[in-house]
């Protein structure tokens, strides 16, 4: 019999963390940390796994790494761009953007997961079938996204709920403050941060300044990391790395990490330029209670645009569709979204608990 424990990461937004049982066979997926200050996964009842898989390198699904002491230090299984993004590249075991592995027994197939640099969905060959999203998305202008394959239990990105915005709604809501030529969005270098400063130059047709932070990832992307982009994206990532401006003045479309202005160039820019009417401020994603974000939207001096990173209800009814899943477990979204989940996942039971059996 073959267990899934979500031990992390169902009912409400939090760090990812999900123990797979089969046979002898315990291996951990994901292990991150946060999105909110001290949000730990509690893995104390774990105990000993054989392996950990990361499905992507953002801090609410590795960011927990020093937790590997308290379930037996396993070893580590991610793709080359996310051990290498997290130090990682000496101690751990390079997972394919495309293709099958085997970890401890079980037979792993991955593909990319229109997210992130690095970023794949896990698809473990478990009874009939378990596929681990993590997180993704299949409208990015930059990340490829692969269709993965049929699986009898999924567990799948439910942050949006039953969200329903297109990501050309977010340019269309987005363009008046682009149009307006002073904006500061502070994003994550290895998320949005790419997508927008592509978005833009391909909308404009000007480059937008950039911080040290995202200049380095850009040249990443468009180099040794290239696998994880669409086809066409690399020159123009390339050339955004290499020609666009440094953040100088409260002028022009401005991107620079974090993405909740908590730290680096965004949080010292936002502290400068916090008390004038230039530049407009403006965040794209999730920012936790007490950042700066969190303050400076709240006392309206900036808005907060959603930049679409995850997968809207639409097109998790098509992921659900295509794999067909007797089983689905939506994973990092709040529990009040069960019954719209329910209704637009049927026939497929749809379940928030926190341990499940994986069917043969
Ligand atoms: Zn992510």
């Amino acid at each position: 019999m073959a267990r899934l424990t979500a031990i992390s990461g169902v009912g409400a937004k939090g760090p990812a963390c999900f123990l797979v049982e089969a046979g002898a066979a315990r291996l951990l997926l994901d292990l991150g940390y946060g999105p909110n200050p001290g949000q730990w996964p509690d893995v104390e009842g774990v105990g000993r796994v054989d392996a950990l898989l990361l499905s992507h390198g953002h801090r609410d699904h590795a960011g927990a790494l020093k937790l590997a002491p308290q379930v037996g230090n396993p070893p580590l299984f991610a793709t080359a761009a996310v051990l290498d993004r997290l130090g990682r590249s000496a101690g751990g075991t390079v997972l394919p953007l495309q293709g099958n592995s085997e970890v401890c027994g079980v037979r792993v197939r991955t593909g990319r997961n229109g997210h992130a640099p690095g970023g794949v969905w896990l698809h473990l060959d478990i009874g009939d079938g378990l596929l681990y999203t993590g997180d993704y998305g299949v409208e990015s202008p930059i990340y490829a996204y692969d269709p993965p394959p049929p699986a009898g239990t999924v567990v799948l990105d439910g942050s949006y709920g039953d969200y329903s915005g297109s990501i050309e709604d977010c340019v269309a809501h987005l363009a008046p403050a682009f149009d307006r030529g002073a904006v500061l969005l502070p994003v994550p270098p290895d998320g949005r941060g790419p997508e927008l400063a592509y978005q833009f130059s391909t909308s404009h047709g000007i480059l937008p300044c950039i911080g040290a932070d995202l200049r380095a990832s850009l040249e990443r992307l468009a180099s040794a990391e290239r696998g994880s982009l669409r086809p066409g994206v690399a020159t123009l990532l390339a050339r955004i790395a290499r020609d666009a401006p440094p953040i100088a003045e409260p002028r022009g479309i401005l991107l620079t990490g974090r993405a909740d202005a908590s730290d680096g160039e965004a949080a010292d820019l936002a502290t400068r330029w916090e008390r004038q009417a230039a530049p407009e401020i403006v965040f794209t994603g999730y920012f936790p209670f007490g950042t700066p974000a969190h303050r400076l939207v709240g006392a309206r001096r900036a808005s907060y645009i959603r930049w679409n990173a995850h997968p809207r209800l639409e097109d998790n009814l098509s992921l659900v569709r295509a794999v067909e899943p007797r089983t689905v477990m939506p994973a990092f979204g709040d529990a009040r979204h069960l019954a719209a989940w329910s209704r637009a996942f049927a026939p497929a039971r749809v379940t928030i608990e926190r341990e499940i059996t994986l069917s043969a």
